[in-house]
């Protein structure tokens, strides 16, 4: 099933214990669109500024991503710069610089507009409507939010949110959005706003599902070191839509799976900085940590 994407392609500047790195390859579509290309075909919808080293476009070339919808326009392209201390588990934003994002006017290639499964990754509400409104008639819409829009553009957000299937958001945003400190009060809250499904994640501590009364919860793959949590919640996305667009489907079975497959994403993500760990992976290796976390979860 065809997946379109639309979020942010951006350059990172990104501090952890692990090391210090400038102006890397990041972005929510970026690590969005890679991780679900170990599964399918995914069709960006984004925007860099002149300034975007050619050889991140080729990087992204050698993926079954389709960049027609990647447009370049005059500026720069979108920063964010933050660090990671002690568990890591929430980045400390220092620096964003929206740049040509800020005023990105999408207009989805003619040839997208037909897709069935959308993900609408981390960008201003009001550009993931923009994008929403030009697909025909998809089949699954699946959005991510965070603390810089909710904050910002709540009431877009809000709108967007009666439009959308799922939202996969992570714990800290979920306390933010509904002001509830449970998260299986904040889910059933989020849940009253719209989408059929709530994903929220846990970064270390896994994501739980809650759709139509039914809870799942998963913990993440245990690793020894995790030198970069950055794109983690992209690629956990990634995964999963991946997986689901590659099935065809989003039952209820099929959603537990590819949770599953994103978490897997999500834990490769990590081990490395920018998309280092995933450009040296495949999917035997995706497949043998799938079975991995199936028989930790076995009782
Ligand atoms: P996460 O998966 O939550 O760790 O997402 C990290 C990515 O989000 C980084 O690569 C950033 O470039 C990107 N990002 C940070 N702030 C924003 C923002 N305001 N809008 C869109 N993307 C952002």
């Amino acid at each position: 099933m065809t997946l379109l994407a639309v979020g942010s392609v951006a350059l990172d500047s990104v501090e952890t214990p692990h090391g210090v790195v400038y102006e890397v390859l990041g972005g929510s579509a970026t690590y969005f669109s890679y991780a679900a290309s170990f599964f399918t075909h995914v069709r960006l919808v984004g925007v860099v500024g002149q300034d975007f080293p050619p050889e991140h476009r080729e990087l992204l070339e050698t993926r079954d991503i389709d960049l027609e919808g990647l447009e370049m326009v005059d500026g720069k392209t979108f920063r964010w710069r933050g660090s990671y201390e002690g568990a890591m588990n929430a980045a400390k934003t220092l620096e964003v610089q929206l740049n040509v994002f800020g005023e990105f006017e999408p207009n989805v290639p003619e040839r997208f507009r037909d897709s069935k499964f959308v993900f609408l990754a981390n960008a201003s509400p009001r550009l993931q409507k923009l994008v929403l409104e030009q697909v025909d008639k998809p089949e699954l819409v699946v959005c991510d939010t965070m603390n810089f829009y909710i904050e910002k553009e709540r009431d877009a957000l809000i709108e967007l949110l009666e439009l959308v299937d799922g939202l996969v958001i992570n714990d800290a945003e979920a306390v933010q959005l509904t002001g509830k400190h449970n998260f299986v009060a904040a889910g059933q809250e989020i849940l009253g706003l719209g989408p059929k499904f709530v994903v929220i994640k846990k970064g270390e501590h896994g994501s739980m599902l809650m759709n139509g009364g039914q809870v799942f919860c998963i913990p993440a793959f245990p690793l020894h070191t995790v030198v970069d949590p950055t794109g983690a919640g992209d690629s956990f996305a990634g995964g999963t839509m991946g997986y689901l667009a590659a099935e065809g489907r989003f039952d209820p079975e099929t959603l537990r799976r590819a949770l599953v497959f994103g978490t897997v994403l999500a834990s490769f993500n990590v081990e490395g900085f920018s998309l280092t760990k995933f450009e040296a992976i495949g999917r035997p290796e995706i497949e043998e940590r799938f079975e991995q976390f199936v028989e930790m979860m076995r009782f």
